[in-house]
């Protein structure tokens, strides 16, 4: 089946030695948790929950250090205390992370000072270094992606279950950071008050491990074939397969061709699936792949994972949903306000304004709203530091400020503080879109 944004390797001999390698490898994830979070994707399709998926646009290798794993979990966690509290709605977390090594480009090559080499495609194909070297495909580099998402994962499971996301230490995950934005006083007032609120409980004799212990997952753009292939396992107990590479995995906009090989590789895994959607999908794209995908609607399966832009969210997304709807189909509708609002300065960085990430959710929101579906979520390229990648936020970041602390290797994230600002606006659209349902708050299935 026609493939694309693969890479090309001269060692097919490496290449063939370490698939086999990496088929021999311990899985990275597990059946059980994979069918928990498709369960829990369940709920969101169903109104009960809401998604937050965020991370880097591309992990790099050199990336592979725990304060900045922390960091990025704790503005995560964050997040989600700020909707979970303000929208009294249960989040379901996903990370873009332990995975997410591999990029798609729009041009094979790039072209600097006359010289052209193969574009950078992630650290699980080649370098960023702009050397014939660094941009040769390298196979060697698959078992790399293996083994830090394997020494991720290790560290986000120890976070996520050993104590350091308890909610009784809602304000030692903020301790470190410098507490001079007004985003951060909101959040610092809001820890205060749910602080208050445990307190009440406690002394009332509530105190479960509900509290100490997050759900977090793990979710990559499937995009390398071969390495996804190679992760692929039966699980023992119901004998079907599954990507053991990370509990969610998506496809991206630009291999989402429903004949395409990528669309055939992972309809025959059990995982929760994404699919992107950008401004040329149609409705009639939409159902395809959903019934390729999901021939059985298996609740929580399909995410639709729509990027539209600011100025044509308004435009596109409603004939999608309203197509994917009438087949009577549900599907968990996720914004990612990121990826149709990219630009480049006349300085040279690829960036994007947080007006209009802000737009766009609103636009999302607003369509929602209007035919009666669920936004369900929101997908963002974030990150636990203190990057000047994207514009404005409550630190007004400009044109000139990106020359400070531009690190991303691929797309540009939010920092902390523009992450937790907009948390607090999601959490406000949410609060109004449940309103407006008149829907009494619902608990969902997993509270067991
Ligand atoms: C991404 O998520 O980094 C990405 C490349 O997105 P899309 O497939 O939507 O362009
Ligand atoms: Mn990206």
């Amino acid at each position: 089946m026609p493939q694309v944004q693969q890479p090309t390797y001269a060692d097919t001999e490496r290449l063939t030695w370490v698939l086999n390698r990496l088929g021999e490898m311990p899985p990275l994830v597990f059946a059980g948790e994979c069918d928990e979070l498709r369960e829990r994707i369940a709920n969101v399709a169903d109104r009960r929950a809401f998604m937050l998926q965020g991370g880097d646009c591309a992990e790099t290798f050199d990336g592979l250090r725990a304060d900045n794993i922390k960091a990025k979990l704790r503005v995560l966690l964050s997040m989600s205390v700020v909707l979970t509290y303000a929208a009294q709605v249960p989040v379901v977390k996903v990370g873009r992370i332990a995975g997410q090594y591999a990029k798609p480009r729009s041009k094979d090559t790039e072209t600097r000072r006359g010289v052209t080499l193969p574009a950078y495609r992630g650290d699980a194909v080649n370098g960023f270094d702009f050397t014939p070297e660094s941009r040769r495909h390298d196979p060697d580099r698959l078992m790399r992606m293996y083994n830090a998402s394997a020494a991720t994962l290790n560290l986000v499971r120890a976070f996520v279950t050993g104590g350091f996301a308890d909610i009784r230490h809602l304000h030692a995950w903020n301790a470190s950071f410098v507490q001079d934005s007004r985003i951060e006083h909101r959040y610092e007032q809001m820890a205060g008050e749910i602080e208050r609120a445990l307190g009440f409980m406690m002394a009332c004799g509530v105190n479960d491990d509900t509290l100490s212990v997050v759900d977090f997952y793990a979710s990559h753009e499937a995009l390398l074939l071969d390495y996804e292939h190679a992760m692929t396992r039966i699980d023992s107990r119901s004998h079907l397969p599954y990507a053991t590479s990370g509990h969610m995995i998506w496809i991206g906009e630009r291999t989402r061709q429903p004949q395409g090989a990528q669309v055939e590789l992972l309809r025959r895994v059990t995982n929760p699936l994404g699919v992107k959607l950008g401004p040329g999908a149609t409705g009639a794209d939409a159902v395809e792949i959903a019934e390729r995908l999901d021939p059985d609607r298996v609740p929580g399966r399909v995410t639709f994972i729509t990027r539209m832009g600011a100025d044509k969210v308004r435009e596109k997304l409603p004939p999608i949903i309203e197509a994917v709807e009438k087949t009577g189909r549900k599907v968990a509708w996720v914004c990612d306000p990121m990826h149709g609002n990219t630009f480049e300065t006349a300085n040279g960085y690829k960036t994007r304004s947080y007006a209009a990430v802000v737009e766009e959710l609103n636009g999302f929101f607003d369509v929602h709203d209007r035919l009666g579906t669920w936004p369900g979520g929101v997908h963002v390229e974030l990150t636990g530091d203190d990057v000047t990648e994207c514009l404005g936020g409550a630190f007004h970041l400009s044109e000139a400020d990106l020359d400070s602390r531009y690190e991303t290797a691929c797309d540009p994230r939010l920092n902390r503080s523009q992450s937790l600002e907009l948390a607090f606006m999601i959490a406000e659209r949410l609060n109004q879109s449940r309103e407006l349902r008149r829907e009494p708050l619902q608990v969902p299935d997993w509270n067991d």
